[in-house]
């Protein structure tokens, strides 16, 4: 099959957050299993000259955007077995961001999706699925399905949409994008591009897209109710014959503590020798109190209040009140990072904050820490436990979207289990929980060693998660019949019939 991804961001090149994992490591995993996969991305400034200097120009054109017409050169290169294209305009995408502050993020993005499309036929590229990647792409099913199905070369392709993040939807002004998308008034009512008053990519994409999938199971399901739906429940439950839930894998290789040579010393779950030595090494470095026996609980990502940090923010004295060591690191909102910041003053030698981005030291934590706090909000599927899981490391989690589907609470009765979690979105559930695992670390280290064994022997990679994209690929273009949904939409309690239940 021939595939085009279409996506904002992708590792090796730009990387803010899970998106650029996932498309950086499922692409190739599907070119390995001999697919033709290609892959548009923007050309950012910020992508390493390592890789634009090994860029090749492919062709450029001029993309129409009402009434400006813009420069879109196609560089590409070759790796893995997959081939990169990289859109090029520097008044677009030559800038110190990647997202969001210029204030005309409609319009680049409206322009990578235009010239998406537009490039096509110019790189002799007929794909027989595209699949966009979260809102940046939104447009790019909408677009093909309004303006360019009935041209014979656009006729037959399908699309598949994936939905990283329901909160980041790609909320504008309908003029605006009007006027960069020339889409006429007709189009804008509820159940075409109008969301709510505004123009919406996200949206856009869920009512044109062939099928919509999402990164979990678990997530696949929430998002079909008020609680996680983002305003766009009804619109997915609407659509639920086409919404199904595939669970991310990481990349094994990157991701190995036998091989890793970002950490202090390799391990293996044999062997944890070298787990020992990577937290004495980031102790070190970071400032904190070396001791072999104290449990450092670690947390990588994005500081914003999906992640849960509004609960640490609310018990950091009671965590701190145990014998335990804090690693933070992550960008993001100012109020975590003052609370970090502070946390570090107050607990000096116990706390220690990093607010850059850095790989180096997010394989330098993963490794060194004996435990992981995820207590989000909400989680499409989440990657850091998955990385934690590879390295030894056991997660605390909440029971929520990924992370529900890949976290089981440890059973003291049945000795079941790869970790810690709790349900309610509740600072204390997540307290006693950190303290249940802390008692586990110090005083049943069988139990411990077992969590940490059974961690590191999963199979986080592709190789399930590809087969069922190809399963969908290959229903989509019809050669086999689509996979029936298999998880049921989670049916929203009705207040009626639990105050009726009550009554009896
Ligand atoms: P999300 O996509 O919601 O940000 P995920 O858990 O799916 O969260 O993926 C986050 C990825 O980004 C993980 O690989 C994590 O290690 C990495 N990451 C997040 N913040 C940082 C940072 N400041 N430095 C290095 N890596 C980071």
């Amino acid at each position: 099959m021939k595939i085009l991804f279409t996506a904002s961001e992708c590792v090796p090149f730009v990387k803010t957050g899970g998106l650029a994992d996932v498309v950086g490591a499922l692409a190739p995993v599907l070119a390995a299993q001999g697919h033709d996969v290609r892959v548009m991305l923007p050309l950012y400034s910020a992508i390493p000259t390592q890789w634009t200097e090994k860029m090749t120009h492919v062709c450029d054109f001029e993309v129409q955007l009402g009434w400006r017409r813009q420069y879109c050169g196609i560089e590409k290169l070759e790796k893995d077995g997959v081939t990169w294209y990289f859109m090029d305009n520097k008044y677009y995408f030559g800038r110190p961001y990647i997202y969001g502050l210029g204030g005309d993020e409609y319009e680049r993005f409206g322009f990578f999706c235009r010239g998406a499309l537009n490039a096509l036929p110019l790189l002799n590229f007929q794909p027989d699925v595209i699949h966009a990647h979260d809102w940046q792409s939104g447009m790019v099913p909408a677009l093909l399905k309004i303006q360019y199905a009935h041209l014979p070369f656009f006729a037959k392709m399908k699309t598949m949409f994936t939905i990283h993040n329901l909160q980041y939807q790609g909320i504008f002004g309908i003029r605006e994008v009007q006027d960069v998308l020339g889409l006429g008034d007709s189009l804008w009512t509820d159940d075409k591009l109008e969301c709510f008053g505004c123009a919406n990519y996200l949206k856009a994409a869920l009512v044109y897209a062939d099928v919509i999938t999402t990164v979990s199971p678990s997530y696949a399901e929430e998002i079909q109710t008020a609680y996680y739906g983002e305003r766009l429940d009804g619109l997915i439950r609407a659509r639920k014959a086409s919404v199904f839930g595939v669970l991310n894998g990481i990349d094994m290789v990157d991701y190995n503590p036998a091989t890793d040579q970002r950490i202090a010393a390799t391990y293996t779950s044999d062997d944890l020798s070298g787990k020992a030595a990577c937290k004495k090494a980031l102790q070190e470095s970071l400032g904190l109190n070396v001791d072999p026996n104290v449990p450092i609980i670690g947390m990588v990502g994005r500081l914003s209040n999906q992640k849960g940090l509004d609960l640490v923010d609310y018990v950091i004295a009671d965590i701190m009140r145990k014998d335990v060591q804090l690693v933070v690191l992550g960008m993001g909102d100012s109020r975590y990072v003052n609370l970090f910041s502070w946390a570090e003053g107050e607990y000096k030698g116990r706390v220690a904050a990093r607010f850059t981005m850095d790989h180096a030291l997010a394989h330098q934590i993963y490794a060194g820490v004996d435990m992981f706090l995820m207590p989000s909000q909400f989680e499409p599927c989440g990657l850091s436990q998955l990385i934690a899981l590879r390295y030894g490391t056991v997660p605390i989690v909440r029971e929520t979207g990924g992370l529900r589907d890949t976290v089981l609470s440890y059973n003291e009765y049945t000795g079941d289990g790869n970790g810690f979690s709790f349900f309610n979105y509740n600072a204390h559930d997540m307290l006693h929980t950190i303290e249940r695992a802390v008692d586990y670390y110090t005083g049943h280290k069988d139990v411990w060693k077992k969590l940490q064994h059974r961690g590191m022997s999963g199979d986080y990679s592709w190789n399930h998660s590809s087969k069922r994209y190809i399963e969908l690929y290959r229903g989509l273009i019809g050669e086999v019949p689509l996979p029936k949904v298999d998880a049921p939409a989670m049916e929203e309690p009705n207040p009626v019939v639990v105050a009726e239940e009550k009554k009896h």
